[in-house]
C-alpha cells in the first residue's frame, strides 16, 4: 500500500511549529509495511486542500492528515477530504451525544460550532476514530479503495487516537489476503471476450477481472482482497460461476494450464493411445504433444505427409481422391485418418490437411482453408476452418490449437462451438 502525510496548518508553513506529526506517523506506516510515498504541508486554506487531496488520491491507496479538525472556522480538514473523496457528512448521533456530555461535565455551554466535530462520514463511506484525549474525533472516508484519515493537530491526541483505532484498522487491512483464479479460454478472440464481460469488468473493484491474449489462446484472471481466505475465495467463485454463464463453452483450463497440457494429460490420465498424420502443421502438433512429459505412455507414431506421394504411400489416400478433391479437402482428410488408424491402431488417430499460405492458396481453396479429422474410438469427426490469414507460422500455430481444442472436447463427448 502506498500512502501520503498531509499536515494542515498554516503555523507549520510559517516555522512556528515543529511538524512532530508527520515524523511519528511516518515511523509508524514504515512498521507496518505500508509505503510512504509523500509528505505535504498545507495552510488552513480550504481550496489549496482539497487540491492536495485531490490530486494525492490520484496517486496513493492512503492518505492520512493531521490537524484543522476543531471546532473553529479554519478547521476545515474534514470538509475538505469529504468534498474530494466526494462524499456527505452526517451528523453522528452518538458523537454529539459524547461531545455534550463533555461540555456538561466541564460546565461549559457546547455552542453551536462545536456540533460540527460529529459531522462525520455514513456508515457506508468510512467510520469515526473516538477521541480519548480530546474532543474532535478523527474518521476515515473509504470509497473505490482508497482511503483518507483525518486526524485531530495536537500530538497527544493525534498519538492516542493512532495507537488505540488508527493501528488497529491498519492492521487490519494489511492482512488482506489475495485470491486468484486464471481461466484459460480457446476460440473466444481477447476482444469478443472483454466484449461479453464489459460490464462485470468495469463495475467491479473485487473481484478484478484482467483478460490478456497470448498466441491465440486468451486468459481470464480473477482476483479478490478480502480480509479473510475464506470471503476472497468465494468472491472468486461467484465471479467464476458468471463469467461461465456468458462464456463457458470456452473455457478450458481453471488452472492457467495451456491446452496442450490439458489434452495431454486426460489422454495420459485415461491411457488413450494417440497417433497424428500431418500435412500444413508439419509435426508441430507431435512436437507440442511430445513437449509435455509422461506422454510417451500413450503417443504411439507421428507422421508428415506433406507431399501427395507421402499421402499415399503412408497413409494410402488414394490417388483419385487426391485428384478429383486435392490434397486441401475433407475427402483427403478422412482418408489420411483411415489410413493412420488401420496403420497405428491408436484410439485416437488425427489428420490435417491444409493451405498455411502465403502463397498457394486459390478462390476455391483460400489461404486458410484447413480440414482437421479426428477418429476417437470410431468416432470419426472431419471439420474444416478457415483461419483469419496471419502468417504462415501463425497459422500453424493456430492450426495446432484447433486441433487440440477438438480433441479436448471429443474426449468430453462434445464437440466446439464455432469460433467468436
Ligand atoms: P484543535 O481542536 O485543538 O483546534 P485541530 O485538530 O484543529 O485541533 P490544529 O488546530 O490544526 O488541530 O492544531 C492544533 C495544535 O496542534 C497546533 O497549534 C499545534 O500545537 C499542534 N499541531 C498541529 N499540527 C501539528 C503537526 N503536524 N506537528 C506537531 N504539532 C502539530
Ligand atoms: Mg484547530
Amino acid at each position: 500500500m502506498r500512502s501520503a502525510i498531509v499536515s494542515v496548518g498554516t503555523e507549520i508553513l510559517f516555522g512556528q511549529i515543529v511538524n512532530t506529526n508527520t515524523v511519528y506517523l511516518s515511523r509508524q506506516l514504515n512498521e507496518l509495511g505500508i509505503d510512504v510515498i509523500y509528505h505535504e504541508t498545507v495552510g488552513d486554506n480550504p481550496g489549496r486542500a482539497k487540491a492536495v487531496f485531490e490530486r494525492l488520491l490520484s496517486q496513493v491507496d492512503l492518505i492520512i492528515a493531521t490537524g484543522g479538525l476543531g471546532p473553529t472556522q479554519d478547521d476545515l480538514t474534514k470538509e475538505m477530504a469529504a468534498e474530494a473523496m466526494g462524499v456527505k457528512l452526517v451528523p453522528d448521533q452518538a458523537s454529539m451525544e459524547k461531545l455534550r456530555e463533555t461540555f456538561r461535565r466541564m460546565g461549559r455551554e457546547m455552542t453551536r460550532n462545536n456540533e460540527k466535530q460529529a459531522w462525520l462520514p455514513g456508515e457506508k463511506d468510512g467510520r469515526m476514530f473516538p477521541n480519548e484525549g480530546g474532543t474532535a474525533p478523527g474518521c476515515v472516508f473509504e470509497k473505490d479503495g482508497k482511503r483518507l484519515i483525518c486526524l485531530p493537530g495536537p500530538p497527544r491526541e493525534m498519538t492516542r487516537m493512532f495507537e488505540s483505532h488508527v493501528k488497529p484498522y491498519l492492521e487490519n487491512l494489511q492482512e488482506a489476503v489475495i485470491h486468484s483464479v486464471v481461466l484459460r479460454l480457446f476460440g473466444i478472440g481477447e476482444s469478443s471476450l472483454e466484449d461479453a464481460l464489459l460490464d462485470l469488468i468495469s463495475n467491479q473493484t473485487d473481484p478484478t477481472l484482467a483478460t490478456y491474449a497470448k498466441e491465440g489462446e486468451v486468459t481470464l484472471r480473477i482476483t479478490s482482497k478480502r480480509k479473510r481466505a475464506q470471503e476472497a475465495r468465494k468472491a472468486v467463485e461467484d465471479m467464476e460461476k458468471q463469467v461461465a454463464e456468458r462464456v463457458g463453452e470456452w473455457i478450458y483450463s481453471d488452472r492457467d494450464e495451456s491446452l496442450a497440457e490439458v489434452v495431454c494429460q486426460k489422454l495420459v490420465e485415461r491411457g488413450i493411445t494417440v497417433s497424428c498424420a500431418e500435412s500444413c502443421t508439419g509435426g508441430m502438433f507431435a512436437s507440442r504433444l511430445i513437449d509435455y512429459p509422461g506422454i510417451s505412455a500413450v503417443f504411439e507414431r507421428g507422421l508428415v505427409t506433406y507431399s501427395n506421394r507421402a499421402k499415399m504411400e503412408e497413409l494410402g489416400v488414394r490417388e483419385e481422391t487426391l485428384l478429383r478433391f486435392g490434397a486441401v479437402s475433407e475427402e483427403t482428410a478422412l482418408e489420411m485418418t483411415a489410413g493412420l488408424k488401420k496403420k497405428t491402431a491408436s484410439r485416437l488417430c488425427i489428420s490435417v490437411t491444409g493451405v498455411a499460405g502465403p502463397g498457394g492458396g486459390t478462390k476455391e481453396k483460400p489461404v486458410g482453408l484447413v480440414y482437421i479429422c479426428a477418429d476417437l474410438d470410431g468416432w470419426v469427426v472431419c471439420r474444416q476452418y478457415r483461419m483469419r490469414v496471419v502468417s504462415r507460422s501463425w497459422n500453424r500455430n493456430y492450426t495446432v490449437l484447433h486441433m487440440l481444442n477438438l480433441i479436448n472436447h471429443m474426449l468430453e463427448g462434445r464437440l466446439p462451438a464455432q469460433i467468436k
